[in-house]
């Protein structure tokens, strides 16, 4: 059977916390680096992307949704792809713990 787990649910529900985002009225491109950034300018954008979310009222549902539905780019809820991917590691292996105890 297909696992659809991973897919949005329904738009309404699925969105509706966007309407508080403080990044609205932000440009999108700070939240996403151009190809083939790198060092310096990655690290000050992404930086300035994060403190935009440090005080986003919508932090929790937004770096839920980007974790749940493996967003592959881009800072949200405050964490960049390679956070994100730390945390799902770190989510898989409290997993792997748990059923094994
Ligand atoms: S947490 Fe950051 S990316 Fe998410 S909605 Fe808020 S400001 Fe935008």
């Amino acid at each position: 059977m297909t696992d659809v787990s991973r897919l949005p649910g329904p738009f309404v529900d699925e969105w509706s916390w966007q309407q508080q985002a403080r990044c609205r009225d932000v440009d999108p491109a700070l939240f996403f680096h151009p190809a083939g950034e790198r060092g310096p300018a990655h690290d000050h954008r992404d930086a300035v992307a994060k403190r935009v979310c440090a005080g986003c009222p919508v932090r929790e549902p937004c770096a839920e949704y980007a974790l749940r539905t493996r967003e592959p780019y881009g800072v949200w809820g405050g964490l960049t792809e390679h956070e994100r991917r730390a945390v799902l590691a770190r989510r898989r292996a409290l997993h792997r713990r748990q059923r094994a105890a």
